[in-house]
């Protein structure tokens, strides 16, 4: 694939370290597009809704972060209702879920008082969007998980995962090559885009564990992330020290498997992953098992990863819809209902994407999973 648009000042940074230094990663691509402190794509605009480039569930429908909301006043309670707590959301965007989230609490009033509010995001601009969307709330930001009180926790993550860079391979004969981006030498014009390639020589096989055992073809693409490994770890690392609880939403598979799931988004559309770099919205799909053997290894049990759908259906989406519904005009139910079928149907957001569950060892599964979900090492 080859690009010929012109460079943006980002493209144009990446072009000078790899004339200096050889090819990049395709997780460093990844991670200086979305993440670069000046140029990042989340750094410095808001990329939600109609007028952005895509729209995530809590945009969609107020129900998916009042239900959220619930499910982590169950998770207070099944943890002994520790007072206080720490609520801590990673990514939180425009901080919709935690405003309905927190609204939601307001049912449980123990719940709602015990509860101090931590959000995780590394984006300046969105962390002002989310102080605006919490209003007379006092809440601490972190740019790390390690950064949290020690103190019991329920984590809450919302197409957080996706966001994380992704290392990919390229199967050859003698096993997994790293996959590179390179100057692409063959661009029109003075300004050389961007293209893929692979390390000349294969990835160590023993620090690709979940990649060894898939059986693939020639040139085939598969993908690993280290980042996401390490925060699953990290959150039942803390779920196992201090008590507490995960649920992480996102659209992924169960096992890892072949295949190339980067993706570029601009304006609801996509986009050419290598192409104006920062402007564009990069994401992977997350490998839920994976995840959950890192959170098994961390200390912490889990559950799931199981499909939105039918998880917002154990939790009343159906039944708050049509409460929502009673009190409503012609065209708010018509939204209501609108919102209800993206969120659940098999063919919208209800099928691909997945969440999972964190718990301490031992206990019982959480709302919204039976005991059957329980992931096993
Ligand atoms: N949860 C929100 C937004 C999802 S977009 C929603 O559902 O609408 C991804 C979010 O994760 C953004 O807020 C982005 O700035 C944040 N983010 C991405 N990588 C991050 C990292 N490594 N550390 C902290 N925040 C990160």
């Amino acid at each position: 694939m080859s690009a010929n648009t012109p460079r943006n000042d980002l493209a144009r940074l990446l072009a000078q370290r790899i004339e200096a230094d050889g090819p990049i990663s395709v997780a460093e691509y990844m991670a200086q597009a979305l993440g670069h402190p000046e140029f990042g794509y989340y750094m410095g605009k808001d990329p939600f809704g109609v007028a952005g480039d895509f729209t995530t569930a809590p945009e969609i429908s107020q129900m998916f972060g009042e239900l959220i909301g619930l499910w982590c006043a169950n998770a207070w309670l099944a943890l002994g209702k520790p007072t206080p707590f720490v609520l801590a959301e990673l990514g939180p965007g425009r901080g919709t879920l935690m405003a309905d989230g927190l609204r939601a609490l307001e049912t449980v009033p123990a719940c709602r008082t015990a509860v101090r509010v931590h959000l995780v995001e590394n984006s300046p601009f969105l962390r002002e969007r989310q102080r605006q969307a919490l209003p007379g709330i006092d809440v601490s930001w972190h740019d790390s998980i390690d950064d949290l009180p020690m103190a019991p926790v329920i984590f809450i993550a919302n197409e957080f995962f996706d966001a994380l860079p992704v290392e990919q391979f390229v199967h050859q004969n003698d096993g997994w090559h790293r996959r590179l981006v390179d100057l692409d030498p063959n661009t029109p014009g003075s300004e050389p885009g961007f293209v893929f390639t692979h390390a000349p020589t294969p990835h160590p096989a023993k620090s690709l564990p979940a990649l060894a055992s898939l059986t693939a073809e020639h040139g085939a693409i598969a993908e690993s992330s280290p980042v996401a490994q390490k925060f699953a770890e990290a959150i039942a690392r803390r779920v196992r020290s201090h008590t507490g609880a995960a649920l992480i939403v996102d659209y992924g598979y169960a096992t890892a498997a072949v295949g190339d799931t980067l993706q570029a988004v601009r304006q609801h559309g996509y986009a050419a992953v290598l192409e104006r770099p920062g402007e564009t919205d990069l994401t992977a799909h997350v490998d839920f098992g994976t995840l959950a053997k890192a959170a098994l290894s961390g200390g912490a049990a889990c559950w799931g990863a199981i499909p939105q759908g039918v998880f917002l259906r154990r939790l009343g989406i159906e039944a708050r819809a049509g409460a929502l519904a009673a009190k409503a005009t012609q065209e708010q139910k018509n939204a209501i209902e609108t919102g209800l079928e993206r969120l659940i149907g098999g063919d919208q957001m209800g099928t691909l994407f997945k969440v999972l569950a964190i718990g301490p060892r031992a206990s019982d599964p959480p709302a919204g999973f039976v005991s059957e979900e329980a992931s096993i090492s």
